[in-house]
């Protein structure tokens, strides 16, 4: 039996006990008030219990519980102590709840839910961003109002969603390439995933394009290496004849193996596996042998200056450093014309970073190529290059050795007038030495 039972059992018990008492020993009348009054008390008191337990029922959230008395000052306390465990059990979901919304905002990729007729029930910030979406007023929009792409339109038609599905951005970055996928839930609900694969495409088109550049850069020499090979296998040639294209037939292979020779230079820089090997070395022989070196190139055709004011030590890679420098001196002296200066300079800045740079009176670069010449095989003039022997691969190199070196290269060039190409290698790789510079 329940303590409320109990209670009020006991209670009518005493009053039918007193009644009958009053009953037996004085009057019945008196008997039946006493009974009657004390019923009347009992209604009045569970009914004004009640009423109390009506109004706070109907503004529940603005009033606290009541307190009561007898048992209901227990039922009171159970109600509140059932509501304080629903309000925490409550509280606990709507922060698991926010804790979710909130890792799928951080996701990189878009989350967008679409109900049984395709309509926008809920999206993340990047799904919004993706598709131009704006979550509040275009709630319960019909995704197919907004995102309008035939091709996108056909794919939430056509149900068949094992596959994703790739569109140009619709919203407000106009470039980028998204990857789009559907996923069924719930009752006939769908959750349309979008990933940004814009830098995928981008590696993509630049690989293509490497592989067709590379392939375009051999077919040049071997279509006539073989050409040459043809030639001689079908003529009877001169002596004099045979030697004069064997010696081009060497030209066009060595020509080959200079650009074999820089992809791999290049591969060998790109591979993040292939760590530095950094010694210390003097600055200044490695500057007067590649000064040397453009002398030789040049065959006397430039005035080349060597302008050295401070001896240092580096602490780099000697190789990768001297093939960077070396590729600029060359270009310098490749791209000059007879009769022009170049300039190799060496100097710390107040700051103690060490600059080098290489001006050349030169053809100059048009501006708006500057920005695009360290990239493999990008030439201003393709016929200019291939005569003086570029494979068009050298500022690649030279950007791929400076980036190791924690330096990166500037250009500066005025067409007709020359160029400037300049690196500054930091503080923490130069030790300056007391030597007298020549
Ligand atoms: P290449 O082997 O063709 O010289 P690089 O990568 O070294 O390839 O240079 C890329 C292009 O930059 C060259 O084809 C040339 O058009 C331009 N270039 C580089 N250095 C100079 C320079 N000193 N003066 C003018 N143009 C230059």
């Amino acid at each position: 039996m329940s303590f409320i039972w109990l209670r009020t059992t006991i209670i009518l018990c005493l009053i039918f006990l007193i009644t009958a008492g009053l009953w037996l020993s004085h009057d019945q009348l008196l008997a039946l008030i006493f009974c009657g009054l004390m019923l009347c008390v009992l209604v009045f008191f569970h009914v004004f219990h009640l009423n109390q337990l009506f109004s706070w029922a109907k503004a529940a959230d603005k009033q606290k519980i009541p307190v009561g008395r007898g048992s209901w000052s227990e039922v009171f306390y159970l109600i509140s102590r059932a509501l304080r465990r629903f309000g925490d059990e409550a509280a606990l979901e709507r922060s698991k709840h926010e804790r979710f919304i909130q890792a799928i905002q951080a996701s990189p990729n878009g989350v967008l839910m679409l109900d049984n007729k395709d309509q926008i029930e809920w999206c993340n910030a990047m799904s919004a961003m993706h598709f131009g979406i704006n979550p509040k007023s275009d709630y319960m929009q019909k995704i197919k109002n907004l995102i309008r792409q035939p091709n996108f339109i056909s794919y939430l038609d056509g149900e068949e969603f094992s596959q994703p599905l790739t569109i140009r951005n619709t919203g407000t970055l106009q470039n980028q390439v998204l990857s789009l996928q559907i996923f069924h839930y719930g009752k006939d609900e769908k959750l349309l995933v979008s990933r940004d694969i814009t830098q995928y495409e981008q590696n993509d088109a630049i690989r293509r394009d490497f592989v067709a550049n590379v392939s375009h850069e051999l077919r040049t020499p071997l279509t006539v290496l073989s050409g040459f090979l043809e030639i001689m296998r079908d003529l009877d040639l001169s002596e004099e004849d045979e030697s004069r294209y064997i010696e081009l037939m060497h030209e066009q292979a060595g020509r080959m193996q200079h650009i074999v020779d820089d992809l791999l230079t290049l591969s060998r820089l790109e591979n993040n596996y292939n760590l530095i090997r950094e010694t210390t070395f003097s600055l200044s022989p490695l500057l007067r042998m590649l000064t040397r070196d453009a002398i030789a190139l040049s065959k006397g055709r430039h005035e080349i200056v060597l302008n050295q004011t401070e001896a240092v030590n580096l602490l780099a890679s000697e190789s990768e450093i001297s093939s960077a420098m070396s590729n600029l001196i060359s270009n310098a002296v490749r791209y000059t014309p007879a009769g022009g200066q170049i300039k190799i300079d060496w100097h710390l800045d107040k700051k103690g970073n060490g600059i080098f740079s290489v001006t050349d009176t030169g053809m100059g670069i048009p501006r708006e190529h500057i920005p695009r010449l360290t990239e493999r095989f990008y030439r201003v003039d393709k016929s200019r290059s291939s005569e003086t022997g570029g494979t068009g691969l050298g500022l690649a190199i030279v950007k791929h050795v400076l980036m190791r070196h924690q330096a990166h290269l500037e250009i500066s060039s005025v067409e007709g007038e020359g160029s400037v190409f300049s690196f500054t290698l930091p503080t923490s790789r130069i030790f300056p030495i007391k030597e007298v510079v020549a």
